[in-house]
């Protein structure tokens, strides 16, 4: 049982499932920091809603005073995650967040976007590369595919990040790596005095596994340089644009398709993405 006092006055409760522009409270029921800039949270609602979501969608927090950020979910419904976010302290809201304690209460809107494709993939083998805090969306769906483990082939998932100490979900990263048929494999820009993994950017990992590009789907999070340069390997190594899906994150204010802020070609990345496939994203003009 939770062990904070609820303290929210509104009595009414209005489904938010039946309203898209509502924020809900949600109280802090867990944090851990994950780096030195990045905190993991774990959230309740004392509504007792359902919050019910897909691997890839996003979350409006706002912290009241101070305005809202897009964060994309970590957790996973399939493994009963609740609803989990990690967050990097970079400006207004996201540094309030990180100065907030268990017990403490956020507003929520959402879930909002599309998801990562994969029930269709069944059968495929599965290649995750992530950067940085690309592992954040991407731990979402790589949970939910391990709940079905039996439904996939082979899993890669390639990690890199600037150096061993920016690296986060390390511990989660060593449980799967122990999983029958998941090969995860580290890289960092520049390494540090015990360090075992590789050292370079997270293509140089692409030399280190062998997959069959016709039989493979690529996820991929991470910095717009990363995504850039994956793709291109990915496409040298024979892998169609559709097999390859990313997340776009695009500077945003409402997130459900009304003030144009995050507009992608003809599309919007809130509303239409933020996930989209390569070829989708060529098709934008966005593919860069
Ligand atoms: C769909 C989506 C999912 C996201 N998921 C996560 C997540 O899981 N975890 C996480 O830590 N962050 C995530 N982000 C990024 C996060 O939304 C921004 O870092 C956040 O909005 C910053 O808000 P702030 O008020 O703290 O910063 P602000 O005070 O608004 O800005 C601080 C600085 O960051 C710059 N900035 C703000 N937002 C962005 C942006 N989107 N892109 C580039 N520069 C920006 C500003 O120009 C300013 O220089 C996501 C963004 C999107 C669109």
């Amino acid at each position: 049982m939770p062990t904070y006092e609820y303290k929210t006055k509104a009595k009414n409760v209005i489904d938010p499932a039946k309203n898209e522009y509502l924020s809900r409270p949600a109280v802090i029921t867990k944090i851990k920091k994950l780096n030195s800039d990045v905190k993991h949270f774990s959230f309740e609602f004392p509504d007792q809603l359902p919050f019910i979501y897909k691997p890839g969608q996003f979350v409006q927090v706002s912290i009241f005073g101070l305005g809202e950020a897009p964060i994309s979910i970590t957790s996973s419904l399939e493994v009963g995650q609740g609803l989990e976010l990690a967050v990097r302290s970079v400006g207004k809201v996201t540094k309030a967040l990180h100065e907030l304690k268990e017990g403490d209460e956020v507003f929520i809107r959402g879930p909002y976007g599309n998801f990562f494709p994969y029930q269709e993939y069944k059968g495929k083998d599965i290649l995750f590369i992530a950067g940085g805090i690309g592992l954040i969306p991407l731990r979402s769906l790589i949970n939910s595919i391990l709940k079905q483990r039996q439904d996939y082939g082979k899993l890669w998932i390639l990690y890199g990040s600037k150096c061993p100490a920016d690296c986060v979900y390390i511990d989660e990263l060593e449980k799967w790596s122990k999983l029958d048929g998941v090969e995860v494999l580290l890289t960092v820009d520049s390494a540090t005095e015990g360090w075992k993994g590789n050292v370079g950017v997270v293509t140089t990992l692409f030399e280190k596994i062998e997959f069959n590009a016709e039989n493979t789907i690529a996820y991929l999070c991470g910095p717009p340089i990363m995504i850039k340069f994956a793709n291109v390997a990915l496409e040298e190594r024979g892998m169609d644009p559709s097999d390859v899906i990313t997340t776009m994150e695009m500077h945003m204010k409402c997130g459900i398709g009304k003030c144009g802020h995050c507009a992608l070609g003809h599309k919007y990345c809130c509303t239409d993405g933020p996930v989209f496939s390569f070829a989708e994203l060529k098709t934008l003009g966005a593919e860069e």
